[in-house]
């Protein structure tokens, strides 16, 4: 009998070949981050405020942007709007604490191509990596 197909498939994947930038102001969301993103190899690169984040996109060849929205110095919308105007074909995707309504139109908006509410969950997290890494 053959192994049944997971559910969880998307919490197994491999992208050696891939560049994530994690914008993220908080240690504790870095450790989830860095523990969820680790073992699928993907290179990560770290921005804890929005400025950071646009000198490290502008720097880099980067595949993903993982977008915190309550930054210091320049709050994530900002750095979104900048980061589109430099390449708008990378997929920024926000993740925020505050889930209030309007809040998903305002980062539509921003020009994120996705939303997260925290606190994330794995395997939403991988789900929605997935659909814009494994094209
Ligand atoms: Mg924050």
């Amino acid at each position: 009998m053959s192994a049944p197909e997971s559910v969880n498939n998307s919490l197994v994947q491999n992208w050696g070949d891939k560049v994530i930038l994690v914008v993220e102001d908080v240690d504790t969301n870095k450790i989830f981050f860095d523990a969820a993103l680790r073992k699928t190899n993907a290179k990560i690169l770290w921005a804890k405020d929005g400025r950071e984040a646009i000198e490290m996109f502008q720097n880099n060849i980067i595949d993903l942007v993982l977008m915190d929205l309550q930054l210091p110095i320049l709050d994530g919308y900002s750095a979104t709007r900048e980061i589109k105007k430099i390449n708008a074909s990378i997929p920024v995707i926000a993740q925020t604490a505050h889930v209030m309504s309007g809040e998903r139109e305002k980062c539509l908006e921003a020009g994120c191509d996705d939303y997260l509410a925290k606190p994330i969950r794995l395997q939403i997290l991988m789900d929605t990596l997935s659909k814009y890494l494994n094209k």
